[in-house]
């Protein structure tokens, strides 16, 4: 008997991708979907405009769209737009459910863990302090989520003063039909909306203790490339001591051994790539040109990731997971 689970947001690209991951999950099982309430009671496999590489089952493609106040399943996965979960969200865990969120609006509630098990594995006690009948667990911006997955490992080394961080994110991170072909074949755009303040605010969270933010400092700048999916981040972090890029490497080598699905170190110098090295459900992070910075205590590298998946949907699940172990419900 696998668990079952409702999914909300369930025709946007995070939902699909949900779907796509779950498909064959040992534990998990789609049973119920929500989106907008003008889908209410039409079969998913009408209604979505598929774009998942996976192609959609016909047992997804049959189930009829609810409403949330209809579901009946305990453990529920928000990808909905922050606007819209902020209600809907704490509605749900007032009624007891346990939610994992995509979404932004309670990233930063001091209650509330904003996890990436592999590298904040101490904030998911925070789900105890939590006064409500349910439980909810969130998942970092899709940029975030790599860039401290890159900054973690190098943590162990020294004391980190300043990082600066440069992004070219994906389309797909803007959500369909997101950001219009004109406006961005052939072109970059330098500016997401709300999105530098969410990782630089993200970024100390997770990388601090549960209810003390990392105390280093961030310089943010982000752009929208006409990549279709995977975001690509360029991070110097300096350093108060001197550190050697030999230490910088053996640090990654020592974090892929105890995480080896996690971490994909590259060597060559053209890589890692979005277009040559994810694929459709790669939950990794990719690490490359690992370099000596402009000085001795700087280093800097590339970090890369699949935003609908590491980034959201593959994370969210990871999440649950970990937060039904931790409850002791699985
Ligand atoms: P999206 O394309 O905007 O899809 C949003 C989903 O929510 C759709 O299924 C939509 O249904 C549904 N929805 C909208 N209004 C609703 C309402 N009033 N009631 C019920 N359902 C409603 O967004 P997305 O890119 O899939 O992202 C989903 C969430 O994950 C967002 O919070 C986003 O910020 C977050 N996130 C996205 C990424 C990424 O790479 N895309 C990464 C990390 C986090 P309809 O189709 O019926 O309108």
């Amino acid at each position: 008997m696998k668990t079952p689970i409702a999914l909300l947001g369930a025709t946007g690209p995070v939902g699909q991708k949900v779907i796509s991951l779950l498909e064959n999950h040992p534990r998990f099982e789609v049973v119920e979907l929500v989106a907008s309430d003008s889908r209410i009671g039409k079969n998913f496999g009408e209604t979505v405009h598929w774009k998942d590489e996976q192609p959609l089952s016909d047992r997804i493609a049959l189930l009829k769209m609810k409403s949330t106040s209809e579901l009946n399943s305990k453990y529920i996965i928000s990808a909905l737009p922050s606007e819209i979960a902020t209600e809907v969200e704490l509605q749900l865990i007032e009624k007891g459910h346990i939610v994992s969120s995509n979404a932004a609006s309670f990233r930063m509630k001091s209650d509330i863990p904003l996890l990436i098990p592999e590298i904040n594995p101490q904030h998911l006690a925070l789900v105890d302090e939590q006064k409500t009948k349910g439980r909810l667990i969130t998942n970092p911006n899709c940029s975030t989520v790599f860039l401290t997955s890159a900054i973690r490992p190098l943590m162990d080394l020294g004391q980190i003063e300043h990082i600066n961080v440069v992004t070219m994110q994906a389309l797909s991170g803007a959500g369909y039909p997101g950001v219009s072909s004109y406006d961005l074949l052939g072109n970059i755009i330098p500016h997401i909306n709300g999105e530098e303040d969410k990782i630089q605010e993200e970024t100390k969270r997770i990388l601090g203790e549960p209810h003390k933010p990392a105390d280093f400092s961030l310089t943010v700048h982000v752009n929208r490339v006409p990549v279709v999916h995977g975001h690509t981040i360029v991070a110097h972090i300096r350093f108060k001591d001197h550190i050697s890029l030999e230490k910088a490497e053996h640090s990654f080598k020592v974090w892929k051994d105890k995480w080896p699905n996690f971490y994909e170190l590259h060597n060559t110098k053209d890589r890692p790539q979005p277009a040559r090295d994810l694929h459709s459900q790669d939950m990794r992070v990719h690490i490359g040109r690992l370099k000596q910075g402009g000085d001795r205590q700087t280093i800097g590298l590339i970090a890369l990731g699949h935003n609908l998946v590491r980034g959201a949907a593959g994370a969210a699940i990871a999440n649950l997971e970990t937060l039904n172990k931790y409850l002791g419900e699985l």
